[in-house]
């Protein structure tokens, strides 16, 4: 059977679905591997690495004989039409908001898998996307508030006198927040942190880091170790704790979001202003409608006051050949539990938890239960 792993049409999308290692590893499995031509360039792969490594270098309409395709986003309509009825996708499908689009994938009749819905479970950490992206996502946002920012992180203590540290404030303490307080604290800033789930405190003092929170606040943990959304007197008790301590920053690191919900609005247009200039704040959840007020998905906006608000998109797709190297692993580790090894062949087991989770369309329908119902 054949897997295809395309060059990356949607998005500029920098990383690829694959690497040399996990095309070994597939073609360990028996499966025969094709890369579109320069599929891995912006993520520092050349052709040459993947044929090394097993790969056969194709065309995009090389995708019309897989089994599988592995790639990073939805596929478009261009490319759906070039998949064969049966076929297996595995990518990000981002479906909340583009029920036509997983209804066009349902009519393609392909079989789609949206890797962001794997479980977090012991056995499916492996496969966890949102986890790889996410720590490389909020390593960057760190490295691109200090290249932004004029003044330095560290305290300096010089014969020229001393340089205060920054003060960093990281609203969200996920797996990109932990990740930019790591960052944050290795630079040498005071780092101060806040999130709406209590068991974040404890991992956030374990990185060095202040946790924040208010007594109106004990816990707003939702199902699965997300966040549910606050009530509205939550939010307010929440700004009013966070307002006054914004003021004092001078980068905050954004990263806040609900499963299937709009991100949360967590800094207002006032609380932006109350900020000295030159201070730095980067919404990492700015594809998601973005947790800061006057935030611009794939802008850099310069406040009337001073302050630079970072909206870049696909964040991980700036660390792309890092981030591409974890995902090719995620998708790797996900695909062999869906391989017979003696048969050397796909085998689906439609009962498996990680299957019912991921499973969005499958023989001409929307099957995933969150969508299931929204086409036919
Ligand atoms: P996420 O990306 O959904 O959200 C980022 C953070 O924002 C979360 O910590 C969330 O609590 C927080 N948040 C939401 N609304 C907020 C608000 N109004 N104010 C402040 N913060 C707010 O989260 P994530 O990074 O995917 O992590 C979610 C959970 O999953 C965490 O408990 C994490 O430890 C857990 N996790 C488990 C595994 C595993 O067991 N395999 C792997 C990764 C993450």
């Amino acid at each position: 059977q054949t897997i295809f792993v395309p060059r990356e049409v949607a998005g500029n999308e920098p990383r690829v679905a694959a690497s040399p290692d996990t095309v070994k590893r597939l073609v360990g499995l028996g499966f025969g591997v094709t890369v579109e031509k320069e599929a891995g360039s912006l993520s520092r792969i050349p052709d040459e690495d993947f044929k090394q490594a097993g790969a056969a270098i194709g065309k995009a309409a090389d995708a019309a004989r897989a089994d599988v395709v592995l790639k990073l986003r939805r596929p478009t309509d261009a490319e759906l039409k070039t998949y064969r009825k049966g076929a297996v996708v595995i990518a990000t499908m981002d479906p909340y908001g583009n029920e036509a689009e997983v209804a066009a994938m349902a009519k393609a009749g392909i079989t789609a898998f949206a890797m962001e819905f794997m479980p977090r479970i012991t056995r499916a950490q492996s496969m966890d996307v949102l986890s790889s992206q996410a720590n490389l996502a909020g390593y960057r946002a760190v490295i691109d508030a200090a290249a932004e920012y004029d003044r330095a992180l560290p305290m300096m203590m010089t014969a020229a006198g001393t340089v205060p540290a920054a003060k960093v404030f990281v609203m969200g303490a996920g797996v990109a927040g932990l990740q930019a307080i790591a960052t944050a604290r290795r630079l040498g800033a005071v780092v101060t942190a806040t999130d709406v789930r209590a068991a974040a405190g404890e991992q956030v003092a374990s990185l060095g880091a202040k946790f924040i929170m208010t007594d109106a606040l004990k816990d707003a943990s939702g199902e699965g170790g997300y966040a549910r959304e606050l009530t509205d007197d939550e939010k307010k008790a929440q700004a009013e704790l966070v307002a006054d301590h914004i003021a004092k920053q001078d980068i905050v690191i954004t990263t806040a979001l609900i499963p299937g919900r709009p991100a949360p609005r967590l800094v207002s247009g006032e609380m932006v202003k109350s900020m000295r200039p030159g201070s730095i704040i980067v919404d990492l959840a700015v594809e998601r409608g973005g947790n800061v007020e006057g935030a611009k998905a794939g802008e850099v906006v310069t406040t009337a006051n001073g302050v630079k608000i970072l909206g870049h998109l696909n964040v991980p797709g700036r660390v792309a050949a890092s981030a591409s190297l974890l995902y090719a692993r995620n998708l790797f580790a996900f695909l062999e539990t869906m391989v017979d090894k003696e048969k050397k062949a796909l085998a689906i087991d439609f009962e498996d938890e990680l299957v019912k989770a991921t499973m969005l369309t499958h023989d001409g329908a929307v099957v995933h239960p969150n969508f299931a119902g929204s086409a036919k």
